[in-house]
């Protein structure tokens, strides 16, 4: 038998929304966040609906469920996005999340790296060393992020010897891989490196829990649109690459990010000089 109190109650509060939502726009006000912020709490951010400035987005989620729901399921809660308790949060990845690979390596080195991408059909070269180098193990695989090394315009990888051994200023391995204007990726180091500085979750895209990968390329124009500044055989490979790591390690194309997205302070970097957007959309 239905409950009529609750079904009034319910009506009304869709009244109630809907009068906010025509005047605030946004659900919340509290949901009103940085767009990066929004996505890497697994929210969809919508534009138009926020005061102030254009990366002010409202942030909805699809996924909002109990807390310890979520963690039980491999999950990741975050609170601040969904109506309701506060056990009700919004959980990003977890066992219905796509992608979910075979392996989740916890404070390990990343020695199947080589193997990964040569399976993906792509043409690998193990630097020499590779599976001992790292500043220690890395803590896990949530994340990837996406660079440009801003190198020298010419060449196949000349930035080699910089994201192996690093500058006079940070000590190398700056990536665990390279990717060379022919599509060649190159294994570099397989614990952890030193390529996202600080970021919008470090517990996804800090150097501890993800893969770095630094592709050759000078980097200008500074542009974040298509992909027109790259070879296409370099850009198909980067692709290629990535899905082969997502694949195995259960990184969901949400967890794919720019260093330009990931970056904190917003503005900090400017890598790579495509569209990301475009980029996720092919990583399917
Ligand atoms: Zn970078």
């Amino acid at each position: 038998m239905p409950n009529i109190a609750l079904l009034t109650s319910i009506v009304c509060l869709t009244i109630i929304h809907l009068r906010i939502a025509s005047v605030a726009g946004c659900w919340s006000a509290n949901a009103c966040i940085d767009r990066n912020v929004c996505i890497s709490k697994g929210g969809t951010p919508q534009t138009g609906l926020c005061p102030g400035a254009a990366n002010i987005q409202c942030c909805t989620c699809t996924t909002c469920k109990d807390a310890a729901a979520c963690s039980a399921s491999s999950g990741t809660p975050h609170a601040g996005i969904c109506a309701g308790a506060a056990n009700i949060q919004c959980c990003k990845g977890g066992s219905t999340s796509p992608g979910t690979g075979p392996s989740k390596p916890t404070n390990t080195m990343l020695t199947g790296l080589a193997d990964i991408l040569r399976g993906a059909g792509l043409n690998v070269v193990e630097v020499a060393g590779w599976k001992t180098r790292g500043h220690g193990v890395m803590a896990s695989v949530k994340g990837i992020v996406v660079h440009h090394t801003a190198g020298p315009k010419t060449g196949d990888y000349p930035s080699l010897g910089v994201v192996r051994d690093g500058t006079s200023s940070l000590a190398g391995p700056l990536a665990q891989l390279g990717l060379g204007r022919s599509g060649t990726w190159f294994v570099i180091a397989a614990g952890r490196c030193y390529h996202a500085g600080s970021t919008i979750d470090d517990s996804i895209y800090g150097n501890s829990n993800a893969i770095g990968i630094e592709a050759e390329g000078a980097g200008l124009p500074a542009t974040d649109s298509g992909h027109a500044h790259w070879p296409e055989v370099q850009y198909q490979s980067y692709v290629k690459g990535v899905k082969a790591l997502q694949k195995a390690y259960g990184v969901a194309s949400t967890r794919v990010l720019g260093h330009k997205e990931a970056a904190v302070p917003k503005g900090r970097k400017i890598d790579p000089n495509f569209s990301m957007a475009e980029f996720r959309t092919k990583l399917g």
